[in-house]
């Protein structure tokens, strides 16, 4: 299938073969809007995008389609808050061009060495964190002197990490004739400053939302990693009575791989996406329809159209695209007066797009937690019991008298029917055979950072804060992140809902309050930034060594189990007078 809408944007031949390699079927909002602009005029463009409206393909895809590779000088050069995204960003560009374009992230944290070889061998693209770029820029090992464009992607980002002054650095290398694409969620004055004082002709960009509401009252969300996303699925489907559901995914591999992943694990899943034949689409809706197959897994496009009205469930397994997007596949669910549940699974890095959404949505989407192993094993046992409850009555077991009388001739009753219930069910009621879906760590954006006034000088280590918060405000271990242990005093970071509550606790035990100053208090912009690393991304994920003074959620996590748990001596809650 030509990918028709994205031909008319003006893109190649050659990229949209990329595409649809990718799975792409139809341009998302912001797409329609920056492709044509961005390929064909010579303006500057700002544009208001969140994450996960598939931006990085509305300005990634003009520059890769106008590029000519040279693997020589850089020619476009994205500036992205985190490593993370810098990394996201990189893999997404060079699958839209993967033979004959060079591209390289450039970040804090990596090793010099291998950048420095990489950007001396040649490159087209660079994307990078600001503070990295500046130092190679410093160190002239990256020249911008051929630079034909610029993308400053989630600048609000940026500027809230304390980036905008490297930003404006580096746009001040950037030669005159380049064009600038800035793209972020919100426009705050300084990102209007920035853009006043280097870009030109500038069009801004943005996508008209809707107010767009639904009634559907049940509507709930899990927080899950990508990579658990499967398993909590067929969890879901499991823990249900009569699933019958669409689940959506956004492009037509995810599909595809979701049907094969379901199939083999012996659900009756179909597909459906713009690949999909007329004919065969008919087949699999007849079948969907009779309920010989009671998981459809579809794209959004595919989906538009399907008149089923009955469905128990609409599963949100990626994110839509847009706000409209999710009130018209969750409105798929509960027609005709019958009840439904929409769910959405949503992976951290789905989280921003997920809050944006939610309030465009102006909807009560409630948070959930996954059922676990013993919740399928428990539903499991009662489905087998009612079906056995049906046959007896139904008198359906003719042909196994005989065989039934046999086996309890040799046999104790429980041990044959509990072999023939394993013989039957495999391992489906053992609860260990469900892998542990792990929680996840807890969003920066929803934290606090605090100030304790205990340290190093009164025998406290990172642990032993973090027992300190979990034993006395009943914070769970997981939720408390960047344990910084100083000489007279620590930081910590804690979901923000639990900060004032902790803090007043903390105040008010009776053996740290022995003196006028509270020992507990947020801590201030500066102390937040200073206990960063330079490149302002947290210490969470690095490894923990031994007296290093810092102790992450992740590194903790992998570590319990293992040795005793250290719990902080009672005389330690003193505070030293100061
Ligand atoms: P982004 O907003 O750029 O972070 O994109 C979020 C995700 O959506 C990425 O996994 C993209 O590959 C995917 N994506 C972007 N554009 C489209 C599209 N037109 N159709 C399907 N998926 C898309």
């Amino acid at each position: 299938m030509i990918l028709e809408e994205f031909q008319e944007l003006g893109l190649s031949e050659r990229t949209l073969e990329a595409l649809a390699a990718k799975g792409f079927e139809t341009p998302s909002p912001i797409q329609r809007l920056a492709i044509p602009v961005m390929l064909e005029n010579r303006n500057d463009i700002i544009a208001q995008a969140q994450t996960g409206t598939g931006k990085t393909a509305a300005f990634g895809l003009p520059i890769v389609e106008r590029l000519v590779p040279e693997k020589k000088s850089v020619q476009a050069l994205i500036l992205t808050p985190t490593r993370e995204l810098a990394i996201q960003v990189n893999d997404e560009i060079q699958s839209f061009r993967k033979n004959d374009l060079r591209v390289t992230p450039i970040y804090g944290g990596a090793a010099m060495n291998e950048q420095l070889r990489r950007l001396k061998s040649g490159v087209d693209i660079v994307v990078g964190t600001p503070g990295r770029i500046l130092d190679h820029l410093r160190r002239e090992t990256l020249s911008l002197a051929r630079l034909k464009w610029i993308v400053l992607d989630e600048a609000d980002e940026m500027l809230d990490m304390g980036f905008i002054d490297d930003v404006d650095e580096i746009l001040s290398h950037a030669p005159d004739e380049r064009r600038i694409f800035l793209f972020s969620a919100t426009m705050p004055d300084r990102i209007s400053g920035l853009a006043k004082k280097y870009m030109r002709d500038v069009e801004v960009l943005r996508v008209e939302t809707k107010q767009v509401t639904t009634d559907l009252t049940d509507q709930i969300y899990f927080e899950v990693r990508e990579s658990d996303k499967f398993d909590a699925l067929t969890r879901i489907v499991d823990v249900e009575n009569d699933f019958y559901g669409i689940i959506f995914c956004r492009t037509k591999v995810a599909v595809d791989q979701l049907v094969n992943n379901l199939l083999e694990r012996g659900y009756a899943a179909e597909g459906l996406h713009g690949d999909v034949s007329q004919a065969q689409r008919e087949k699999i809706l007849r079948k969907f329809k009779k309920r010989q197959s009671t998981i459809l897994v579809a794209t959004d496009v595919a989906a538009r159209g399907i008149d089923v009205t009955n469905l128990t469930h609409v599963i949100n397994y990626s994110l839509p695209q847009d706000p409209e997007s999710y009130v018209h596949r969750i409105g798929r669910t509960g027609r005709a007066g019958r009840e439904g549940t929409a769910i959405t699974f949503i992976s951290p890095a789905e989280n921003r797009q997920f809050l944006f959404m939610q309030r465009r949505v102006k909807a009560d989407i409630r948070k959930e937690t996954l059922p676990t192993g013993h919740d399928i094993v428990e539903m499991k046992k009662l489905k087998i019991k009612s079906e056995l409850a049906e046959i007896v009555e139904e008198e359906s077991y003719a042909h196994y008298d005989g065989i039934a009388r046999e086996l309890l001739a040799e046999l104790d009753p429980e041990v044959a029917l509990a072999a023939l219930m394993r013989l039957a069910f495999k391992n489906e009621l053992d609860e260990s055979s469900y892998p542990e879906i792990r929680r996840i760590d807890v969003d920066r954006r929803g934290t606090a950072r605090l100030f304790i006034g205990l340290g190093k000088a009164d025998g406290y280590r990172p642990k032993m804060i973090v027992e300190l918060l979990s034993r006395e405000c009943g914070i769970p271990q997981q939720k408390i992140d960047d344990v910084k242990c100083l000489e007279d005093f620590s930081f910590a970071t804690i979901p923000f809902r639990d900060a004032e509550a902790a803090m007043k606790k903390l105040n008010s035990l009776r053996e740290l309050a022995n003196d006028d100053r509270p020992l507990v208090k947020l801590a201030k912009e500066s102390e937040k930034k200073s206990d960063r690393n330079p490149n302002g991304v947290s210490d969470r994920g690095r490894n923990f060594r031994p007296g290093q003074g810092s102790v992450s959620a992740s590194d903790r996590a992998g570590r319990r189990g293992g040795g005793r748990q250290r719990t902080a001596p009672k005389r330690d809650y003193k505070r030293r007078e100061r």
